[in-house]
């Protein structure tokens, strides 16, 4: 039931299986069927061997979502299991084997048309398969923290744009408000739009320290709006 990490290529088929037999892993004290901590146990008793990961359907909240209900403590295992539990009518949990990972976390993305790649430590999706590569490589968040980058010797930064240190003596902040109208025939699935109805100008001389408002409200605030910036 894992796959061996080495095995780049369709890592889900079932003959990578094989490659991992009985007699490798070490099932002391394991209960079958086995709960939560049986788990625990196997990544303790084979240690680098075995990471596993449990998946959920997220019920309380949306029965859509899968949510990770425990992490891998163990880098870099030569085997992973992502395991997804589910529950029958009488509450009874049972495990049940993810063979692709990316198949059971696209259904809530956003963009589920493309496959994506997932870390099996932070599930962070990437596009591309060498975006998770390199991920791995540069140490995930998870395990490694902040990664650490330091300049050549040599190497400094410079400030030159020394006009952004002065103070502004006029300052123009404009704001709209919008109220929210039904469209029917909106594009891309589209059903509401906005539409400016209120504006707010506010011109803040910090010179004399005076701020002059000017509101306007009316179907035509988008016209009124520029004839005022003009006039100011
Ligand atoms: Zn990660």
């Amino acid at each position: 039931m894992v796959c061996d990490k080495i095995s780049k290529h369709h890592p889900e088929e079932i003959f990578h299986h094989n490659k991992l037999k009985d007699y490798i892993i070490n099932w002391d004290n394991i209960n079958i069927p086995a709960g939560n901590r049986d788990i625990d146990r196997l990544e303790t008793n084979n240690t680098g061997l075995i990471s596993i990961n449990v998946y959920e359907p997220d019920d309380l909240l949306n029965e859509e979502k899968i949510i990770k209900t425990r992490s891998t403590k163990v880098r870099d295992a030569k085997y992973h299991i992502d395991l997804l539990k589910i529950y029958d009518e009488k509450d009874r949990s049972h495990y049940v084997l993810v063979k692709r990972l990316s198949r059971l976390l696209n259904c809530q993305s956003n963009s589920n048309t493309k496959e994506q790649h997932y870390c099996k430590y932070c599930c962070h999706p990437f596009t591309h398969e060498r975006g998770l590569d390199a991920h791995y490589e540069n140490g995930c968040e998870v395990f490694e923290g902040q990664k650490i980058k330091l300049p050549n010797k040599g190497d400094y930064i410079e400030f030159n744009r020394h006009n952004t240190k002065l103070k502004c003596p006029y300052v123009i902040y404009g704001d709209f408000e919008c109220l929210t109208v039904i469209t029917r025939d909106g594009i891309k699935g589209t059903y509401q739009e906005h539409k400016p109805c209120v504006y707010m100008l506010n011109v803040v001389n910090s010179i004399d320290n005076i701020s002059t408002p000017y509101l306007y409200r009316g179907d035509d605030c988008m016209d009124k709006f520029v004839e005022q910036l003009a006039k100011i």
